[in-house]
């Protein structure tokens, strides 16, 4: 019988499993996968997900793996350029974006060694239900016989088609449909250093270092042009480059080499689920998920992970009910990650509405302002208050802009 039992063991699931372990819970955690694997991400991690690693005490595996920082980043929506670097968050002064391969295998063993029974290739079928209440999981190992474990609480760290939330009926509260689709692979001959950059079209192209001295580019485009994008990836990327920036896209062409096979996908739906029951909770995408377009899946992996362990110990212990606890860890969840949500939902159909070309434009004739739009990238800044209608009011008037753009609420 174990404290609980962690099905999924990447960002949100091996730090979930590794903080119960610590505070001396028997945790399993089992993942259908084995490390190191990758999985589909562009795995760029800001600076507030860093701190968390930083807590962790693995900041320092991460970065000897040879991840190299990021100090300047680019963004662009068509015309409106915003350049520069969010203030140091607990310390750090940059960003990694690590490989998946890299990040998950330093976690997962960072959970083994605090302590976690970890179960690789275990692929859970089905959740043990008792009187009403989810009392632990069957799976195999492999290809062998069922096997069945029990404990206090079973949590759902398993991605976004979760089993967990599928047994247990967790409805969808919140969400809107995914817009967009991405392609993305590593290449090698080009060193462009963080770019975001959206417009010319609906498209986008991003890009960051990575491990093993490749880069990785990444194109989106809204979901019913997937189809003809097939056809050629390659020319596809290339014309995406090309149209909203000719100079990477003549560097493209003349100096980068596809070092791997694309990773094309069409995005999920944004959503928040019941993410809590008797005897059972999600974490991750499992419970919540929103685009992409503004990479903070792991970084709120690791932070909603963190905040469940602390809940789920608070029930374990007897300090509060279990049940207690875990509404507690959903309302704060939801509560902390709105403003994320939202501003990933209304930017990543790659338009900017007129309220957020006005503050993007505005912030972008503003030196202040800039750092501050990378605070609020980074997590730094709260959302209230970098979209604070009388911040807005001050920065409308520093930068002069015109009357009939200043727009003071998304409404
Ligand atoms: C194209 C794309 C690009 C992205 N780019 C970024 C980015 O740049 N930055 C960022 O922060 N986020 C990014 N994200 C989001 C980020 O990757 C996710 O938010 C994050 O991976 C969620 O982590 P997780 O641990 O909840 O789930 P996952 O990473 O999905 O892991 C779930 C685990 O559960 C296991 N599992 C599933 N079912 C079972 C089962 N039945 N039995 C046992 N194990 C099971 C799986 O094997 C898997 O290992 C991106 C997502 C996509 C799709």
């Amino acid at each position: 019988m174990y404290d609980a039992i962690v099905v999924g063991a990447r960002v949100a699931g091996s730090p979930l499993a590794m903080l119960l372990a610590r505070q001396g819970y028997r945790v399993l955690a089992v993942d259908r996968t084995n490390f190191p694997s990758d999985t589909i991400s562009t795995h760029y991690v800001h600076q507030a997900g860093l701190s968390r690693l930083q807590a962790w005490g693995l900041l320092d595996a991460v970065i000897a793996t040879g991840c190299p920082p990021i100090r300047h980043l680019n963004f662009s929506y068509t015309d409106i350029a915003l350049d520069g670097f969010a203030d140091p968050i607990d310390g750090i002064d940059a960003v990694y974006c690590p490989r998946r391969t890299v990040l998950d295998k330093i976690l997962v063993d960072a959970a083994a060694e605090s302590g976690v029974e970890v179960i690789e290739r275990f692929t859970v079928t089905d959740l043990i239900e008792e009187d009403g209440r989810v009392v632990g999981i069957r799976g195999t190992e492999g290809d062998g016989a069922e096997l069945e474990f029990r404990a206090s609480i079973v949590v759902g760290a398993d991605g976004a088609n979760s089993i967990v939330a599928k047994k247990v009926g967790a409805e969808v509260y919140r969400g809107s449909p995914g817009g967009c689709f991405v392609y993305y692979s590593y290449y090698s001959g080009i060193e462009w250093g963080m770019h975001h950059r959206t417009g010319f079209g609906r498209q986008q192209f991003a890009s960051w270092p990575t491990n093993d001295g490749l880069s990785l580019v990444a194109v989106m485009r809204p979901r019913d042009q997937f189809r003809d994008f097939r056809a050629n990836p390659d020319a596809g990327v290339q014309e995406i480059v090309d149209a909203i920036d000719p100079k990477y896209g003549e560097d493209l062409r003349d100096n980068a080499t596809r070092e791997e096979q694309f990773r094309p996908m069409l995005y999920p739906d944004n959503y928040y689920r019941q993410s809590f029951g008797p005897g059972w909770a999600l974490v991750g995408d499992a419970g919540y998920h929103k685009d992409p377009f503004t990479g903070w899946g792991i970084t709120d992996a690791f932070k909603y992970a963190e905040l469940l362990s602390q809940r789920i110990a608070e029930g374990l212990s007897g300090d509060r009910p279990m049940e207690e606890a875990l509404a507690d860890y959903q309302q704060s969840r939801d509560e902390q990650s709105n403003g994320t949500y939202e501003l990933t939902t209304s930017i990543s159909e790659l338009t900017l509405t007129p309220y957020y070309d006005s503050v993007f434009r505005a912030a972008s004739k503003s030196p202040r302002y800039t750092k501050r739009f990378f605070g609020l990238i980074a997590g730094g800044i709260p959302g209230e208050d970098f979209f604070a209608p009388e911040n807005l009011a001050e920065l409308y008037a520093e930068v002069d802009l015109p009357e009939s753009d200043r727009h003071l609420t998304s409404a």
